[in-house]
């Protein structure tokens, strides 16, 4: 593991500072008492300032990181909400899993939960979610003794979404009322997610509604520390900040998330402060899947047969690779994208295959596949161990009920295999090649959501 703590990282320093981590752990660490993992949807590390995003601030995110770990090249394995959140949860990767995209099957009982794990080992535990798509019923509410969408509004049934506001209201009430006891609570914020419905302070905050809806939300994330200082919990509370896949914004044609996999949408925030954790950077590959393994460990429990590793252990390693996937091109009749990020190279398997030098070209601009035929040959053999069993079938995949569908479309969220693909039913078609399609179809979605949302408030 590579650890730094200033941009230029001195081998000395890296030495000492994985020495003094390794003494700290022979000493026997610190356990911590609680957890509050906040998970950020929609959040792209680079535009962070912790991550090196300049012209704002985010103050409670930076004391998070201050005084505790920023893994600088963390990566989601899925640009899609509950595939996510899914396998950060498990540790295992989506493919294992069978939770494949927002609409199809939720997470099966036979998998246990960090929650579970928690809730066995003696800490109440509680979920406050901020939209549909990770509503009761789609398979993370496991392990949960209180697992809450909010309340419904004008219109019946669950909402669609929350403002961090009422996420964080609802939290510190139930915090107030059961921090007697150790806790694991997590927060999903969903302001960052498009169409934005921010408060009417934060909407004139910032020229990019983006940028003002990660402002909004570190707001209500300092209103958390602030409560768990006033409660002195705070140095008895592990804090995990992480996104759960980015947004593209534009950048290589995709204006939100959900088809591709460049690192516009895979490289996420993940911060972690608390008893047990170092402070400092680590530029090592780090995955949400080594989240459940490294924060369970801190609790002194060990997890095997998941594909995810503790990142803080005792022999620190990084994790090997990264593997990513799309299936959700499957529901427009195109060909599902999957990815391998391995050293400098990443591979994206598709019908007209990618290779990217990372090293030189961080904003994968220049394919080389074409230069380096036996590296991406290589990995392409590699890519397919992570799903040997191949795309799945729309059977396979099963279907969220109908009201969830109906939540979910509104987001932007295709639901159901269109009846006719846009652009034939042929999955050798590249979605590089419908990307405009895409656009269009989600802008379709979100307007007819705000309609829906207006008549539901
Ligand atoms: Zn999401």
């Amino acid at each position: 593991m590579v650890w730094r703590r200033h941009a230029v990282a001195l081998p000395l320093t890296v030495v000492l500072l994985v020495i003094a981590v390794s003494h700290s752990r022979r000493r026997g660490p610190e356990r911590p008492r609680n957890l509050l993992l906040i998970t950020l949807d929609t959040m792209r590390a680079d535009r962070l300032p912790v991550y090196g995003f300049a012209g704002f601030d985010t103050p409670a995110l930076d004391r998070i990181a201050s005084d505790g770990i920023v893994f600088e090249e963390a990566f989601a394995a899925v640009p899609l909400t509950l595939p996510s959140h899914a396998s950060l949860f498990t540790g295992i990767y989506p493919p294992r899993l069978a939770v494949r995209d927002n609409a199809g099957a939720p997470l099966s009982p036979e998998f246990t939960t960090l929650a579970e794990s928690l809730r066995r080992h003696g800490l109440r535990t509680a979920a406050f979610v901020a939209s549909a798509v990770l509503a009761p019923g789609r398979g993370l509410e496991q392990g949960f003794d209180l697992y809450s969408a909010g309340a419904a509004g004008r219109c019946p049934g669950i909402p669609t979404r929350r403002r961090a506001v009422d996420v964080v209201d609802e939290a510190t009430t139930w915090l107030r009322d059961h921090d007697s006891e150790p806790f694991f609570t997590w927060i999903h914020l969903f302001d960052t997610h498009r169409p934005y419905d921010l408060p009417d302070e934060y909407k004139d905050r910032h020229f990019d509604p983006y940028v003002a809806a990660i402002q909004y939300e570190d707001a209500q994330i300092a209103r958390l520390i602030t409560h768990l200082e006033s409660r002195d919990l705070l140095k008895r509370t592990i804090i995990v900040v992480a996104g759960d896949h980015g947004e593209s914004l534009g950048d290589h044609g995709e204006e939100a998330h959900g088809i591709f996999l460049y690192q516009e949408v895979l490289r996420v925030p993940f911060l972690m402060r608390g008893p047990g954790v170092p402070v400092g950077r680590s530029t090592s590959l780090a995955r949400l899947v080594d989240l459940t393994p490294t924060v369970l460990n801190l609790f002194g429990i060990t997890v095997s047969g998941v594909d995810g590793v503790n990142l803080l252990g005792a022999e620190p390693h990084a994790a090997p690779e990264v593997y990513a996937e799309s299936m959700y091109p499957l529901r427009f009749g195109w060909a599902p994208l999957r990815s391998l990020r391995a050293d400098r190279y990443k591979f994206i398997d598709a019908p007209r295959a990618e290779l990217y030098d990372l090293a030189t070209d961080p904003g994968e601009e220049r394919n080389v596949v074409k230069e380096h035929p036996t590296v991406a040959e290589a990995m392409r053999r590699r890519l397919r161990t992570f799903d040997p069993a191949g795309e799945p079938g729309t059977a396979a995949t099963g279907q969220a009920d109908k009201e969830v569908l109906d939540r979910i479309a509104s987001l932007g969220y295709v639901g159901q295999r269109a009846a006719s693909p846009p652009g034939g039913s042929n999955e050798q078609v590249d979605p590089k090649d419908r990307i405009a399609e895409f656009n269009r179809i989600t802008l379709m979605q979100w307007q007819h959501g705000e309609q829906r949302r207006a008549l539901c408030r």
